[in-house]
């Protein structure tokens, strides 16, 4: 069903995505218990999830609740696929009822039963895809979920879709003028890509061609990028994040693009990667999925191992889920400063931001049971004024990473050498 917004820019693909924070709770409090209970039944994986931590299904109503479980990753489904196959004892139906199979790196073997997926429309829906688009779809159509799952999603919206699939950049440039491609979804690289080829074969991008639509996912899309995109070849742009494992877009942007909003058909927690607990809105931990929507197979807290945070403030757009904030880094790449994570890519995005510094260093130390954290910064112009450099740079970290340096050492240059870390840890735990 869809609701139309009143007063709104935007209108909306479901009531879901305006439902008040009571009616979210308790919704998907309903939909975990479900999903919980009808996995604990059919997949024995499940089933020792649960009686290993001697709870039962109805303990869990809340996203609170999903606390006491273990988080599962990556290297865990690997190896349960690899001592159960095929499917790592998660299947919660008969193995004959699978409709399709995807593979993911690792391998992982991801059973999928289309029917009933409507909610990945949604992603696509904020995007403004709808009757009368004709978009070209340049993900993988094969072995990975994106290609199929993304197609019929856009058709969903009503749109005409091209499966394109990747590479092909000349087939791709001459299909979009030819067809009158109004949309384009895929990764930006994949775009900026497409738009050279059609540079080079002579086309002018903005006159020739009437593709004004990008929808992203894969990689995260730069703001530098972005605002090509938008100023230069006049894209109106959104992002969404997707996870193959427990099956697809699991969080989108609306037209304000400040975050992307939950989606309600997923429980998304925000978690300490060594603890497993969760963490509240503003700080960075992994991003934990648990599908409430997949009938196929019993998976509990995925750990992604990407990192992000969240906003509960209202968004006005008039969706009401929770919004991602971007994806600051992998869970292995980052280091934890008296509580707080500190990534490498973030800081490297902080540091960007002042064009005094060359060359940045962070060391991380523990001295008298305290963590203490130390820039190391080359400058460009030695006349710098150090000290208001410093104050700004540990002002904008501690507003962005809620932990500042200790110290900030200014070096001579040469000291950090090229290809080094970005972060140092220099404890020692034993
Ligand atoms: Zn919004």
């Amino acid at each position: 069903m869809v609701v139309v917004s009143k007063g709104m820019p935007d209108e909306y693909f479901d009531e879901l995505e305006v439902m008040s924070a009571g009616a979210r709770q308790r919704y998907q409090g309903r939909m975990l218990e479900q999903s919980i209970s009808n996995a604990y039944k059919y997949c024995p994986t499940a089933k020792e999830l649960l009686d290993g931590v001697g709870l039962i299904p109805s303990k869990i109503k809340k996203i609170r609740d999903l606390e006491k479980l273990p988080v599962t990753r990556k290297t865990d489904l690997i190896e349960l696929q690899r001592t159960k196959p095929p499917y790592g004892g998660m299947l919660t139906i008969a193995e004959e009822d699978v409709e399709r199979v995807f593979l993911s790196p690792g391998p992982v073997y991801e059973p999928i039963q289309h029917s009933g997926i409507k909610w990945f429309a949604k992603s696509f829906w904020a995007a403004g895809f709808r009757r009368g688009d004709v978009v070209v779809n340049t993900f993988t159509y094969h072995l990975s979920p994106a290609g199929i799952l993304f197609h019929e999603a856009i058709r969903d919206c009503g749109a005409t879709v091209i499966p394109m699939g990747t590479g092909h950049t000349e087939v791709q440039v001459r299909t979009m003028a030819d067809l009158s491609v109004t949309g384009f979804v895929g990764t930006p690289s994949f775009l900026m890509a497409v738009i050279k080829q059609a540079e080079d074969s002579g086309f002018d991008f903005n006159k020739d061609f009437k593709v004004k639509k990008a929808w992203f996912t894969g990689e995260m899309l730069s703001p530098s990028a972005r605002k090509i995109l938008e100023n230069k070849y006049e894209f109106d742009t959104r992002q969404a994040y997707a996870v193959t494992e427990p099956g697809g877009a699991i969080a989108y942007e609306c037209y304000r693009k400040e975050g992307m909003h939950f989606m309600d058909e997923y429980i998304i927690e925000i978690v300490d990667p060594i603890s497993d607990k969760q963490l509240g809105p503003g700080k960075i931990g992994e991003i934990v999925v648990t599908p409430i929507h997949n009938k196929t197979w019993g998976l509990i807290r995925f750990g992604t191992g990407d990192l992000s945070s969240y906003v509960t403030e209202e968004c006005p757009c008039g969706r009401t889920a929770n919004r991602l904030t971007g994806i600051v880094g992998r869970a292995s790449d980052a280091v934890k400063v008296r509580g707080m994570f500190v990534v490498a890519r973030q800081a490297e995005g902080i540091f960007s931001d002042f064009p005094q510094v060359s060359q940045f260093q962070i060391f991380v130390d523990r001295k008298a049971q305290r963590d203490e954290m130390t820039f190391r910064i080359e400058l460009v112009d030695k006349e710098t004024d150090r000290g208001s450099l410093a104050d700004e740079i540990n002002r904008k970290f501690q507003s962005n990473c809620l932990v500042k340096a200790d110290r900030i050492e200014f070096v001579a240059d040469g000291t950090i050498k090229k290809d080094s870390k970005t972060i140092v840890d220099r404890r020692d735990w034993r």
